[in-house]
């Protein structure tokens, strides 16, 4: 027996694992210690009302024998392929087919398992900090990794030049850990790069719901050429606060093709092969989510959501601290003050402000020195952590 090695070559993940032994270290030392969490990356608000009870019926219709479903269809039911169909057409003003969405358990899964339609012997463009599973899944897989420095300078939003050609580009627009959204003149030089080059564009717009700007796409089909280069993976997760109830699907133009072969066809070949779909509650759901009524309530929790990063750069503009994104994403990536490292402006925020967030550096080389805040929390508590952080006098 051979195991793949190409494990062995993972680093080890320590950054959420350090948090939390310096939280629990801290607490055991400081018990009385009223910590404010600001460095998390997930949803603290319930499901829309409309999804919870979209969710509660297809619950009885599973208890009944005449409207019980067994085994769902593995590229999506037609009526939340029609709610996501109509999610682009009415939110964000283009024309996606039915037939192009494949809806699946959420982006992380679908960020690894697009994989499966590439050759191993392919390279890869990711950004630098980036969200690890761009990085780790390809290390799995054995392929070869090239990074794109994000930086304080191209404000963490590098556009290519011919040194980064490769065979996938990874984007993330809103982009987890910066914040930072590209502009629609920015992700055209990306297309014309990828499609001179062959390379199909991997484009994770799990935060889309987040972008105010209207200078700032929230898919990347509302570019052109960008049918013939890019595959759009997206979620209800940050959408629709379904990280526990898991529901993300994936946009594969049909016009998307290698050597005559479309891509679309690999990928529910794929999925038709390895997953037998998401289940008939959740499918319910989720389509509730983008039905009119569910996406005003879910806009209401982008917009509570919204409340703690506005309060976050107000501050931050306040007290002079340097930071990036915030404005179309939930994530706000600040400087550390004084050229701090990360991690020592971690201690140093848990010690005095005993507040948590995530250091910058856990996210790549080009994260030192850099911070992530998260809006995902509660709007006093937020208010209550930004009144400490004044206080400090950086
Ligand atoms: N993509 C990015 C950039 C993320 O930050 C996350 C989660 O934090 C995901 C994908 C995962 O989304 P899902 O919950 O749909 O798996």
């Amino acid at each position: 027996m051979k195991i793949n090695k190409n494990y062995l070559n993972l680093k080890p993940s320590y950054l959420f694992k350090n948090i939390a032994e310096k939280t629990a270290q801290y607490k055991e030392a400081h018990p009385d210690a009223d910590i404010i969490k600001m460095g998390i990356g997930d949803v603290t608000l319930p499901i829309c009302k409309a999804a919870a009870d979209a969710m509660t019926d297809a619950a009885k219709e599973m208890g009944n024998i005449d409207t019980f479903h067994g085994y769902p269809s593995s590229y999506g039911e037609d009526f939340l392929l029609s709610a996501i169909s109509n999610h682009y057409k009415k939110h964000i003003g283009i024309d996606i087919d039915e037939n192009e969405i494949i809806v699946t358990c959420g982006a992380k899964e679908d960020v690894a398992n697009i994989l499966d339609i590439f050759d191993t012997d392919t390279t890869v463009l990711i950004p630098d900090p980036v969200y690890p599973v761009y990085l780790d899944t390809n290390i799995m897989t054995g392929r070869k990794i090239k990074f794109i420095n994000a930086t304080e300078e191209n404000a963490y939003l590098p556009l290519p030049t011919d040194a980064d050609a490769a065979d996938l580009i990874y984007i993330c627009s809103p982009n987890n850990p910066t914040g930072a959204a590209y502009t629609r003149e920015q992700l055209k030089v990306w297309v014309d790069f990828a499609i001179k080059n062959n390379a199909v564009i991997l484009y994770d717009a799990a935060y889309e719901m987040f972008i105010s700007d209207s200078e700032c796409p929230r898919s990347i089909f509302e570019i052109d050429g960008a049918r013939q280069c890019a595959i759009e993976l997206c979620s209800f997760s940050k959408t629709a606060g379904f990280t526990g109830v898991r529901c993300g699907y994936t946009v594969i133009p049909t016009e998307l093709e290698s050597d005559g072969v479309k891509l679309l066809d690999l990928w529910k070949r794929r999925q038709s092969t390895k997953f037998n779909g998401v289940s008939y509650v959740v499918q319910r759901a989720a389509a509730a989510a983008f039905s009119d009524e569910g996406y005003k309530q879910l806009c209401e929790n982008i917009n509570y959501y919204r409340r703690n990063t506005e309060n976050m750069t107000k501050t931050f503009d306040k007290i002079g601290i340097k930071y990036f994104g915030g404005k179309n994403s939930p994530y706000v990536w600040l400087k550390c003050p004084n050229g701090m490292k990360s991690w020592d402006f971690f201690d140093l925020l848990l010690d005095k402000c005993n507040i948590i967030g995530t250091p910058g550096a856990g996210f790549g080389e080009n994260g030192e020195g850099f911070f992530r805040l998260s809006g995902f929390g509660d709007n006093t508590r937020c208010v209550e952590a930004l009144e400490r952080i004044e206080k400090m006098n950086f």
